[in-house]
């Protein structure tokens, strides 16, 4: 069982950049584009504020209606909120040492695609991880048949404007997000500063950072994994926290964790004494 999902997955990411390269070859339009400019910013908040900051994170609190809004947004991507949820609290508790599974000293072919089509947990650990997800019927669901929203953006999109806007608004997104995440994995946990003695080697890093709009900040993160802001300081941009802001003004998410001045201040007191 477990070689055969490994197997679809894997298959599954090599047939999502062969299609890509494919339409990239025969041309794109217009209209191929717009597909992509409303798929892909969905997907992005779907991955970093979605997936991330609220389902592994629950960096705040939201409505069962907007959760799970969230949670397609996230599938959008072919990401699974719920399995990620549980996937990357064990990559919290095991950062860099034994039983992570995308530490960059395991090489990066693992780290970038390898832990993506066999994460190294079992099902049943991953579940354990993210129990209370579960208690919500629809996002069993989503858990069970991840690809589903994302294949119905792309059977919508094939039959509005065919193959080229397919792969364009409903593939291409998943692939830039893939190689976003598997940037943060692994150039944020050997290359760049790191501003906070945390026990594992996450740094900052400012090109990650920009690139995948704040998650590059992951030694901050990994300091403050509960802070639904990872760009502390105001030098640090960090678009999705100012997503999430956005969602508070309109009432659509409350309760935001902030590491208010004195914590931030004591944690790098901390350092440099
Ligand atoms: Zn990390
Ligand atoms: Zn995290």
């Amino acid at each position: 069982m477990k070689n055969w999902q490994q197997g679809y997955r894997g298959i599954g990411i090599a047939l999502l950049h062969a299609l890509v390269l494919v339409a990239l070859w025969r041309g794109t339009d217009t209209a191929d584009w717009l597909a992509f400019a409303v798929v892909y910013p969905l997907a992005a908040i779907g991955v970093g504020v979605a997936m991330h900051r609220y389902f592994a994170h629950r960096a705040f609190r939201t409505s069962r209606v907007f959760q799970f809004a969230l949670a397609l947004m996230a599938a959008l991507s072919f990401g699974n909120a719920v399995h990620f949820a549980g996937k990357h609290r064990l990559h919290h508790r095991h950062s860099d040492a034994e039983g992570d599974v995308h530490a960059p000293h395991q090489g990066w072919w693992q780290c970038w695609f390898g832990s993506l089509i066999d994460c190294g947990y079992s099902e049943p650990k991953i579940r354990r991880e993210a129990a209370h997800w579960f208690d919500f019927p629809e996002l069993s669901f989503l858990y069970r048949h991840g690809s589903l929203p994302a294949l119905t953006v792309c059977v919508v999109l094939f039959l509005i404007g065919g193959f080229n806007m397919m792969v364009i608004g409903g593939c291409l997104p998943g692939v830039l997000l893939l190689h976003q995440s598997s940037a943060v994995n692994y150039f944020c946990h050997c290359r760049g500063q790191r501003a906070f003695a945390t026990r594992d080697q996450s740094t900052n890093n400012l090109l990650v950072a920009l690139l995948t709009y704040g998650e590059g900040w992951h030694n901050n993160h990994h300091r403050f994994p509960r802070s639904a802001r990872a760009g502390l300081y105001w030098w640090q941009p960090d678009l999705f926290y100012g997503v999430i802001c956005l969602f508070e003004t309109l009432g659509l998410v409350w309760e935001v964790q902030r590491i208010d001045d004195q914590r931030l201040r004591r944690a790098d007191l901390a350092l440099h004494s």
